[in-house]
């Protein structure tokens, strides 16, 4: 087990990349708080606990809208007082809105930067506390492919998921000294809730695969692998880093 003993928050995992990510860690031997921020996803987060501590793993569920900054004390709090210590945290959580830039509304941008950047930047500030109380820690970011490739109709989001891109990079600078590391991982189409709709429509689903060298849609799972090498000690010489997990989407 790559993470025995160890604790994690992930964010948005009741569905999707971070259920995924969060059932990973805790194969690995990781302690999880699964967090989601919709009272009508409550039941998914605590199904993602009961099979995660029906395999004979630790979880727990924690409620918290990554947007709201007086609810990171919550989330830490939770993995320090339910599982005694905070060793990685995984800013998954995030919202995409299809909008046409000339219609792109105040609220969609103020919604989209402060799930998909600002909660991750205040997040990361008050997990860092709790990881250097115990010598360090690991801080990975959910990105996209549109962190530095514009996303038609949906500028907010990618615009949000550049920013995580040099935040990723800004505070492995600062947090070295503190023995956090901290790396992104950046996903290409991976089918989950957040683009199920608009992949099943035929046409849209060839134009995507025609980018994709691999000629497939990724899977929650795909992107499992390099979460747990990123949150284990296999990565100990790795920050400031972004792995692109795309089916080669990039080479195009
Ligand atoms: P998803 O299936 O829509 O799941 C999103 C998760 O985030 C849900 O658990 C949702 O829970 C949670 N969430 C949303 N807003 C939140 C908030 N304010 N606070 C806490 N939790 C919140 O999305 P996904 O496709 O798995 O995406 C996960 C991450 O991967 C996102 O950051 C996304 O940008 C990134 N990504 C996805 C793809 C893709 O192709 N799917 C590609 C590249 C990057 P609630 O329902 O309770 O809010």
């Amino acid at each position: 087990m790559r993470l025995k003993d160890r604790v994690a928050i992930v964010t948005g995992a009741s569905r999707g990349i971070g259920r995924a990510i969060a059932a990973g860690l805790a194969r690995e031997g990781a302690a999880v708080i699964v967090n989601n921020s919709n009272p009508s996803s409550d039941g998914l987060a605590e199904e993602v606990v009961r099979t995660i501590c029906g395999a004979g793993g630790r979880a727990a569920p924690l409620r918290a809208d990554v947007a709201d900054l007086a609810e990171h004390h919550r989330l830490v709090a939770a993995a320090v007082t339910q599982f005694g210590r905070l060793d990685i945290l995984v800013n998954n959580a995030g919202v995409e809105f299809r909008e046409p830039f000339l219609r792109t509304r105040p609220e969609t941008w103020d919604r989209t930067l402060a799930v998909n950047l600002k909660g991750p930047y205040f997040l990361s500030q008050k997990a860092a506390e709790a990881m250097m109380g115990s010598g360090g820690g690991k801080i990975i970011n959910i990105s996209t492919v549109h962190d530095h490739h514009p996303l038609r109709d949906r500028s907010a989001y990618a615009i949000s998921k550049g920013g995580l891109m040099m935040l990723t990079k800004s505070l492995a600078f600062e947090l070295a000294e503190h023995g956090i590391l901290v790396n992104a991982i950046s996903p290409g189409a991976i089918l989950t809730d957040m683009n199920r709709e608009a992949l099943s429509v035929p046409e849209n689903l060839n134009r995507c695969l025609g980018k994709i060298p691999l000629k497939r849609l990724g899977a929650a799972d795909d992107i499992v692998g390099a979460a747990v090498f990123l949150a284990s000690s296999e990565s100990d010489y790795v920050t400031g880093a972004t792995l692109y997990i795309d089916g080669g989407m990039l080479l195009y």
